[in-house]
């Protein structure tokens, strides 16, 4: 499998400002932020989308959720914030490498589009 945008930018290849990492997953600031605070969550692990995760996956999966919470707190955003995964080109996806979008720091209407 080629190398995604986001493997692109964790290995130094493309620019990108990296706020977190471990062993599992890193964040970056979106490159086109739809809130004031939108940061992406990513495993390391270049799965292309939730529907393509197994159950050996199940613990990166949770990590990523944890990871975003203790981001959000760390942003200041406590219990104000949405995470959202999309899973598909027809529900949004554009980068096919597993990301949590955290979106903070404005209201956030419900449904999306
Ligand atoms: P998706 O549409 O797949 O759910 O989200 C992909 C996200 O990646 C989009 O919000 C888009 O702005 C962001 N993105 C795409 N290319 C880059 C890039 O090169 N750098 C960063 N930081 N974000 C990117």
């Amino acid at each position: 499998m080629a190398k995604s945008i986001f493997t692109k930018i964790l290995d130094g290849e493309i620019p990108g400002d990296i706020l977190f990492e471990d062993e599992v997953c890193f964040a970056i600031k979106d490159i086109n932020p739809q809130a004031p605070i939108h940061i992406l969550i990513i495993p390391k692990k270049p799965v292309e989308k939730v529907s393509d995760a197994e159950s050996d996956d199940k613990e990166m999966l949770g990590h990523l959720l944890l990871v975003s919470k203790a981001i959000a707190n760390e942003q200041g955003l406590d219990d104000n914030y949405r995470l959202i995964i999309n899973n598909g080109a027809k529900a949004g996806q554009s980068v096919f490498h597993i990301h949590v979008h955290l979106l903070g720091g404005r209201s956030l209407n419900w449904p999306p589009g």
